[in-house]
């Protein structure tokens, strides 16, 4: 190469996710890609007059970390407002709470996000603690998986909900046993409050992207699908993708309105293509087929057992099996890529039968659609996946025994379901393609986190604590390959990105230690030092405010 390589980074182990050379000593760049893999040797003989030298101190260089599925307009959003993410039992919440109402005394509505069933008994929280911090505006906050929101009292007057207000279909008003709304609104109930939230401005939405690019980067991420995205949201993705500011690769997933039928396809496809700016696509449709089991609402085969009057019931489907079948078939057909969340046993089946039929109407095409969470498997559906030609986009984070787990999932699900959970082993061995997510805000952004769950089941934060379901840990390298290139794969950029090979784009990262030295106590303890975007610095530890 004429005049040589324009940046070499030499000094840390290169771990390049590629079979044929799985390490390398250094790397040289040009242009925006790797030019070069190999011994610091034979990239140093590449060196010209005006080659730049980044020398790392040690630790490992890696393709960037992608993310499969996370919601980074809600997460930065909450980071712009009351966000509760960070801490942890009611007073705190509360004090929270207080504080962001005392700062802001001119906006209408409190609105934030990010409480934690374990804080409350039940995992249900009450209307009046609010009324305590908060008597004279109304109060909502979603639950930081999603799938509830808190309000207080003057919220669910304003909302009309009283005693004699009915459940929406697929939502439930948590209720004393008079029938009064306690202040918990699960899953579509919770529109009953959001539908009267002032809208967010497309300056606030580009802002909140622009805020969760920042945190991502800084973990080393440099691609995602965000899973949720409404019109507007895309209008700002593009807008941020038009200007050059969104840097990051993101996959904008068209949220499909499950009380709307297949005219909503026409829309999407006009979108898809006004989106295709810069590092922005939008050829990719989310579905939601269930909730969540911590209230009941994730669609299972069998009953939740009851304890103390609590549980019962199969959750719920939120689209008719025939339905869900018609829009997978309709948005397979028009070339979305489908990424469906299905979290218990009886969403995952309905979602692979949908998916069967798009084989059985289209015949087959690369079309990389892809099932998340996959909480609840039934053994028998594992195959199917791999028949299918379909992605496993799992949340390793959620595999350990944390709280959330133990007192509210487990004793809801018996012991046979319980010890069928996150069965990522079973997946892999059974040779279906992995791909990681984090769900943040929900959970960590982190990669390392989920990447030390995945190989221990054991939460990063109580490495002594008992392994959850070990059987089904991944060996370390799978776990680097899922969240690599794996979930490029899925987000449809391993020609470009997911591994160290000559003609992909630098899009890399730098940690400060090796994640495979047997001394490390685990992935988790490396902390990224340096990302890079097509060979530019996106991030770098302590140059970053
Ligand atoms: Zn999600």
């Amino acid at each position: 190469m004429v005049g040589g390589l324009e940046t070499l980074i030499t000094g840390a182990a290169v771990i390049t996710m590629d079979p044929l050379r799985p390490r390398a000593e250094a790397v040289g760049l040009g242009g925006g890609r790797i030019l070069a893999v190999g011994t610091r040797d034979e990239i140093e003989a590449l060196r010209g007059p005006r080659t730049a030298e980044i020398a790392l101190d040690g630790g490992a260089v890696l393709p960037a970390f992608q993310d499969a599925h996370n919601h980074a307009c809600f997460a930065g959003r909450y980071r712009l407002t009351c966000d509760l993410h960070d801490l942890h039992g009611l007073e705190e919440y509360l004090d929270a709470v207080a504080a962001y109402a005392t700062a802001n005394p001119d906006v209408e509505w409190i609105y934030g996000g990010g409480w934690g069933m374990p804080a409350f008994p039940g995992g249900l929280p009450r209307a009046e603690d609010l009324d305590r911090v908060v008597p004279d505006r109304p109060v909502y906050l979603m639950n930081s998986d999603l799938h509830g929101a808190w309000v207080n009292s003057r919220a669910l007057e304003l909302a009309g909900i009283d005693r004699d207000t009915p459940d929406p279909p697929g939502g439930r008003i948590e209720r004393d046993p008079d029938g009064s709304p306690t202040g918990t609104l699960h899953e579509w109930a919770r529109d009953l409050v959001a539908a009267l939230l002032p809208p967010t401005s497309d300056e606030t939405w580009r802002a909140a992207i622009l805020e969760s690019q920042r945190h991502l980067l800084s973990l080393g991420v440099t691609a995602w699908q965000d899973a949720w995205v409404e019109p507007d949201v895309l209008a700002a993705y593009r807008a941020l993708a038009a200007s050059g500011e969104l840097r990051a690769h993101v996959v904008a997933c068209q949220w499909w309105e499950r009380t709307r039928g297949t005219d909503q396809i026409a829309g999407m496809v006009e979108r898809r293509s006004a989106s295709s700016v810069g590092t922005l696509r939008a050829g990719t449709v989310k579905i939601m087929q269930d909730g969540v089991p911590e209230n009941f609402t994730a669609a299972v085969v069998e009953p939740y057992l009851e304890v103390g009057g609590v549980g019962g019931g199969t959750g719920f489907s939120f689209n008719r099996p025939s339905a869900l079948r018609e829009a997978i078939v309709a948005l397979d057909a028009e070339g979305f890529q489908v990424h469906v969340h299905a979290i218990g046993d009886r969403a995952i089946r309905e979602t692979l039968e949908a998916f069967e039929a798009a084989v059985d109407a289209n015949g087959r095409r690369d079309a990389r659609h892809h099932l998340t969470h996959l909480q609840l498997l039934d053994p028998a559906d594992v195959g199917r996946f791999r028949a299918l030609d379909l992605v496993a986009t799992v949340q390793p984070y959620w595999a350990s025994a944390d709280e959330q787990m133990t007192e509210l999932t487990i004793p809801h699900l018996g012991d046979e379901r319980s010890g069928r959970q996150y069965a990522f082993r079973s997946l892999h061995d059974a040779g279906v393609r992995l791909a990681f997510a984090s769900d943040w805000a929900i959970t960590t952004a982190d990669p390392l986190m989920g990447i030390e769950v995945a190989v221990t089941r054991t939460d990063p934060e109580d490495r002594g604590g008992e392994p959850f379901i070990p059987g089904e840990a991944l060996d370390l390298g799978t776990a680097l390959a899922a969240v690599t290139i794996g979930s490029a794969y899925v987000n449809h950029l391993d020609d470009t990105t997911g591994t160290i090979e000559v003609g992909k784009d630098a899009d890399l990262v730098a940690l400060d230690h090796d994640p495979t030295d047997p001394d490390l106590a685990g992935p988790a303890d490396a902390r990224v030092d340096l990302t890079l975007i097509a060979g530019e610095v996106a991030y770098e530890r302590g140059a970053n405010p």
